[in-house]
């Protein structure tokens, strides 16, 4: 696989087992909103890469990545020791599932996501286009805990008031964060939510249905497989490779 080299520009610590990061980006890197890329370090000679959603907008100057701190991991044990001015490598190609191409056309775009699997919706709730395809846009974070809702504010805050999309996410954008450990506003996991019809009546939405609402999944293997089960006991069809779906999905990490 062929790599090229970017420069950390910033590194946010959000809290024992998250961090953010952004690099430099090449003016000739494309990638879709929602694809995913390898990255990685150099490790004793060899490139140790492992895959990454991409968290910023294709038409942002820089690359984000969100991650996962684990301990003994082999890439992030590391990673999440990089500072500001140190090098990454990257794949030059960017690839995945999770992008509107796959799914048919529809009235609601359900974001459905736990831990790190929130960050190719990050890239994705900053897309004009997605805005233009749905009605609605509703973004779903599951955590265990208020401190891993990270982007929270971003989200909340920073994007509505953004000068080139503030007016359309105002209009459009919905998000769902849930916590199973503590008490927040929202509590619960996100299958138990979506399928007792309480996520959509906190949202004020109508009941899900085959004819309004499609999918993109991306969490924890337990996430997709639970979510992939109520979709498909509903009628909704998982995206093949090449034909168009209710829903479509990413692992966010494969559990080994
Ligand atoms: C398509 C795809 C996209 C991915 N995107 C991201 C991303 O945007 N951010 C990110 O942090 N990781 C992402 N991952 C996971 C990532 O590739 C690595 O597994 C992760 O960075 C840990 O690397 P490691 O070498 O330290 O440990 P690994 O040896 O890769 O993993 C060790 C164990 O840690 C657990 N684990 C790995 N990743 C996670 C995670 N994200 N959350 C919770 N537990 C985890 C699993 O149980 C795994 O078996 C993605 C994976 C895939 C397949």
């Amino acid at each position: 696989m062929a790599y090229i080299t970017e420069t950390v520009t910033c590194v946010r610590h959000w809290n024992e087992r998250l961090f953010s990061f952004r690099t430099t980006r090449k003016p000739t890197y494309r990638f879709k909103n929602g694809h995913f890329v390898m990255i990685g370090i150099e490790d004793e000679g060899k490139p140790l890469m492992r895959a990454y959603s991409i968290a910023s907008a294709n038409y942002e100057e820089e690359l984000e990545f969100f991650s996962i701190k684990v301990p003994n991991g082999p890439l992030t044990s590391k990673l999440q020791h990089i500072k500001v001015g140190d090098e990454l490598m990257l794949s030059e190609k960017s690839t995945g599932t999770l992008v509107t191409d796959y799914t048919l056309p529809g009235k609601n775009l359900w974001l459905i996501s736990t831990g790190t699997g929130l960050a190719p919706f990050m890239s994705i709730i900053k897309d004009p286009e997605v805005y233009e395809q749905f009605d609605k846009i509703i973004l779903t974070h599951g955590a265990r805990y208020k401190k891993c809702l990270a982007y929270h504010d971003l989200i909340t805050q920073k994007l509505p008031n953004n000068e080139f999309i503030g007016d359309i996410v105002k209009e459009k954008l919905l998000y769902y964060p849930t916590v199973t450990r503590e008490e927040f506003k929202n509590q619960g996991r996100l299958t138990d939510l979506i399928k007792s019809g309480k996520l959509a009546k906190d949202l004020g939405l109508p009941k899900i249905n085959l004819e309004d609402d499609r999918f993109m999944l991306c969490g924890s293997e337990a996430l997709i497989k639970d979510m992939s089960d109520i979709l498909d006991e509903m009628g909704f069809i998982k995206a093949k490779k090449r034909t168009q779906g209710h829903y479509v999905l990413e692992n966010a990490f494969v559990e080994k």
